[in-house]
């Protein structure tokens, strides 16, 4: 029989809803430093679906693809439970910024989870978030995009385990490329996995892409991921669907700039398969001549391509995935 369900401060009864925090500790002027969530209890018992946004503050996707999952949700007709995190770095966010300017100690949250209680301010917010994650949640999938400096396409990172290639496939249709983790400690999706449960990092859209309509659009087509994830599951009513086959396979490397000036990336490459040695965008010095051609460094996908042109020695420049194996569902 299922009860009351308490997540932070949230509370909500078997087919209701709750807004709450998960407390962490005050700024110097006093106003609550917190993580925000929202709870969706639904009528009848099911798995616990966690879903993060904004672990990078620049990242404003998961933010609205969050809040219209659970504008949408009727917990009267849901099984199980939704938490949705619009937003897990709010210093980060309210600077617009990867990471929260007041930490340079542990700027970046994606890096250092499960944190530490007596750590450093980002830290402590990884920790407060890690905890109550690993306590109720029985999956998660975090939001993730290209940020200030990037456009990232359909991608996710998951774990080769079972579940977690289930959880992965579960986002239907449009995710078809499956890059496995590539690292298996500072992520919220390693530290679930630290616990045996399955979580996903999904990838889709960057500030280049958040025109209006397109970021309606973008954070449309990762509630449709959510929805389909859910129908999966059983927490919902309705016919999951699934990509007819699935690129598998690993983010092989960022490539990094050879040289610094103005970043013209080429058209028609962005998660097309490429070559080794095809042209995937030049380097302009601002003298005229061409300061550096970016190349594929292997057969394989770019699905993430730098779109902040101003480009300096070293800058992340096209995220690299190649494909292992497709598998036919
Ligand atoms: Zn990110």
């Amino acid at each position: 029989m299922k009860g009351e369900c308490v997540i932070g401060t949230a509370r909500a009864m078997p087919g209701a809803r709750a807004v709450g925090a998960i407390p962490v500790g005050r700024r110097a002027g006093g106003a609550p430093i917190e993580i925000p969530l929202l709870l969706v209890n639904g009528a009848d018992d099911g798995p616990v679906l966690w879903i993060d946004g904004a672990v990078h503050g620049d990242e404003p996707e998961g933010p609205l693809a969050v809040l219209r999952l659970v504008e949408r949700l009727d917990p009267a007709r849901l099984r199980g439970a939704v938490v949705g995190v619009p937003v897990v770095n709010t210093g980060a966010f309210e600077a617009s910024q990867r990471g929260n300017p007041a930490d340079l100690f542990t700027y970046d949250l994606n890096r250092i989870y499960p944190g530490r209680p007596d750590g450093h301010l980002t830290e402590r917010v990884a920790y407060a978030h890690y905890a109550t994650l690993v306590e109720h949640a029985d999956m998660e999938i975090a939001v993730h995009s290209g940020g200030a400096h990037s456009y990232l396409a359909y991608a996710q990172f998951f774990t080769p385990t079972p579940s977690g290639t289930e959880l992965a496939r579960a986002m239907g249709p449009r995710w078809d490329l499956l890059l496995k983790s590539f690292s298996d400690r500072g992520s919220p999706q390693a530290a679930m996995k630290q616990h045996g449960k399955p979580a996903i990092t999904v990838e889709l859209g960057g500030l280049c892409d958040t025109f209006p309509g397109r970021f309606q659009a973008n954070a449309d087509a990762l509630v449709d991921g959510f929805l389909n994830v859910m129908r999966h599951y059983k927490m919902i009513d309705g016919t999951p669907e699934y990509a007819a086959r699935w690129m598998v396979g690993q983010q092989k490397t960022v490539v990094l700039a050879p040289a610094s000036g103005l970043w013209v990336p080429e058209p028609g490459v962005l998660r097309q398969r490429v070559r080794q040695g095809d042209r995937l965008a030049r380097i302009y010095g601002l003298s005229g001549e061409v300061a550096a051609e970016v190349r594929a460094p292997f057969d394989g996908i770019p699905f993430g391509m730098r779109t902040n042109p101003s480009v300096q020695l070293g800058d992340w420049c096209v995220f690299f995935g190649v494909v292992e194996e497709e598998i036919s569902a």
